[in-house]
């Protein structure tokens, strides 16, 4: 199909020459140093005088904000490719840190401008973004000024987040550290070896079941032994985050993360309540499985276990030419974006020693590219990932020319790209398949994720909102804490499991995040939103991308409500739209049922 032979290795010195040497870098951190004291020194000197003279000074200082925000953007996903690209970069270290720095300058000032934002009063607000240059930001700035009216004052939050540092965030750090030294030991072939928790973690992907089985037995031990410690700081550190609530006078767990993916409480509850009503064909499927592995019942440690094998190796020429060609199915725009990634070497993908593990797609604002990192060694699924970053960075490429400050989209929404893509591609995989193993292989993998995000991800928000609804009452035990566990997870796999994973709580990362609270409801939100409008689009066809391009330039400018209704004409509060997203996953299920009835 193309001409041209894709190189497997990306372009970074067209942002700065030099890699971890670059003096260009340098340089363009001590301006946007002097950049950040400028913008704090202009936001202080600030008055506000509740009068159109501030709607000129607030233009002025977000055009500082948008120009600093860039730069700073720019050097960040810059210095991230150079850690990815060689994780024995010493220097890259050292930048990332410089980088680090100066974004913590920068959030202190914009905490600075929210408060000033605070003082000028209702009636002035609106007339400042009724119409000018402050009207399409309207929705963000709005936002920000709430925000920050719902907090405590400013000298309170200040003493708040101080006090984070070795309060809250440390309990976060805290988990990291007791993980990094929990060993889990495994015997084989007469030899006992102790495990870290992620190589532990990695063999519940075995197709072995008595390595699965035995691996979970030191896996659940292993937490065990530490349960205690883990209890004390998942409370302390929920408790600070509900103290701080309460202070607030928010008495809602929820409010914080639904206001976070400006979503409505409806809206989540209408979805899982779709979900719920839809497990069936799910628990169909975790029943098939179980007898196709020759199982009564599947456990907790079979949920990951592969089915049917692929060999097919997928060269990355064969990879891209494979992405292009599918995407143009579904859009021209999309499959010219993924022609200019290939030949302008905007991806990293080749597989060597010394590459961080993962995939990533990270922009470029100053100079409207994106940059995707991930180590391609031929199988399906690396074609999937890779069309998956890919989408990542069209999202990007189809907010070209949205200001910087309309941008900044929530988790919920920031998979809707990338999983957009990743549907075209691994359907088409499926499609594919050379025979009925390999078909069996990825279809199976499909559903390995639908199950995870409509039913383990399900587990963990029964388990969290339970949890901290009795935390408010006092700390809670090591043994409740695995109760609560074991009655969400019954209740999201619909009882079909065998044995559970009540120290869940204690093995999951998720519980643990201070950065952003209730880290789990958006991945299954941005899945099913993003299968909602692949179902739109397999119904309309090519002239559906121009609409598509219309939604994601507006994913960071209002509610996720608003989003559906304006380019989808769909309410989310309201089952239709969430349910033929889910039908989209249990099609896959039919298909499996049908293709296993006779084995
Ligand atoms: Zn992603």
């Amino acid at each position: 199909m193309s001409a041209t032979t894709y190189k497997d290795v990306w372009n970074l010195d067209v942002f700065f020459k030099g890699g971890s040497d670059s003096p260009e870098l340098q340089e363009h951190l001590t301006h946007t140093a002097k950049l950040i004291e400028l913008f704090q020194a202009r936001i202080n000197n600030w008055t506000p005088a509740n009068s159109p003279e501030d709607g000129k000074y607030l233009q002025e200082l977000l055009l500082d904000f948008e120009e600093t925000g860039k730069k700073l953007r720019q050097a960040g996903a810059f210095v991230g490719c150079l850690q990815a690209q060689n994780i024995h970069d010493e220097k890259a270290y050292n930048l990332d840190a410089q980088v680090t720095g100066l974004s913590a300058s920068f959030q202190t000032a914009l905490g600075a401008l929210d408060n000033q934002l605070t003082k000028i009063d209702d009636n002035v607000w609106k007339q400042l973004l009724a119409d000018g240059p402050l009207e399409e930001l309207s929705f963000v700035l709005t936002e920000r000024r709430s925000r920050a009216k719902e907090k405590l004052s400013k000298e309170e939050e200040a003493l708040v987040n101080a006090l984070g540092v070795d309060g809250y965030h440390s309990w976060g750090q805290l988990y990291d550290l007791i993980v990094s030294k929990i060993k889990v030991s495994l015997t084989e072939n007469g030899e006992e070896k102790q495990l870290s928790v992620g190589q532990a973690f990695n063999k519940f992907s075995s197709s072995d079941r008595s390595l699965r089985s035995t691996v979970f037995a030191g896996w659940e031990k292993a937490w065990g032994d530490q349960a205690d410690i883990l209890a004390k700081t998942l409370n302390h550190l929920s408790g600070f985050r509900l103290n701080v609530y309460k202070k607030r006078g928010w008495d809602e767990v929820l409010k914080e993360p639904l206001d976070i993916n400006r979503m409505k409480k409806e809206t989540l509850e209408t979805m899982w309540a779709v979900i719920s009503e839809n497990k069936q064909k799910l628990v169909q499927y975790l029943e098939r499985k179980a007898k196709l592995l020759g199982l009564e019942k599947l456990s907790w440690f079979d949920l990951d276990a592969p089915y049917g094998t692929t060999e097919t190796k997928v060269s990355y020429q064969e990879g891209a030419e494979f992405i292009q060609q599918n995407f143009a199915l579904f859009g021209e725009k999309m499959a010219a974006f993924a022609k200019l990634a290939f030949e302008k070497q905007w991806i990293e993908a080749e597989d060597r020693p010394g590459k961080a593990p993962g995939g990533f797609c990270t922009s470029f604002p100053e100079s409207d590219e994106s940059r995707i990192f991930i180590t391609y060694s031929g199988t399906p699924s690396n074609v999937s990932t890779l069309a998956h970053e890919l989408g990542h960075g069209f999202h990007s490429y189809a907010m070209k020319g949205v200001q910087h400050l309309n941008r900044n989209y929530a988790m919920n929404v920031a998979e809707t790209a990338s999983t957009f893509a990743e549907m075209i591609v691994a359907d088409a995989s499926v499609k594919n398949a050379k025979d009925e193993d390999e078909k069996l292989a990825l279809l199976d993998d499909k559903i390995q994720r639908t199950v995870a995000l409509l039913m383990n991800i399900h587990a963990r928000f029964l388990f969290e909102t339970r949890f901290y609804e009795e935390r408010r009452q006092g700390p809670v035990s090591v043994e409740r804490l695995n109760q609560l566990m074991l009655d969400a997870q019954k209740e999201a796999y619909c009882e079909t499991l065998d044995e559970y994973h009540p120290l869940f709580w204690a093995s999951k990362l998720h519980f643990f995040i201070t950065g952003v609270p209730f880290y789990n409801f958006p991945y299954t939100f941005g899945y099913l939103f993003s299968l909602g409008i692949y179902a739109q689009a397999l119904q309309e066809g090519k002239g559906y991308e121009e609409k598509y391009i219309a939604l994601l330039r507006d994913t960071a400018s209002m509610t996720v409500e608003d989003l559906a209704n304006k380019h989808l004409q769909v309410d989310l509060t309201k089952k239709d739209f969430w349910k033929k997203a889910v039908d989209i996953c249990l099609a896959d299920i039919d298909e499996f049922l049908e293709l296993t009835e006779g084995r």
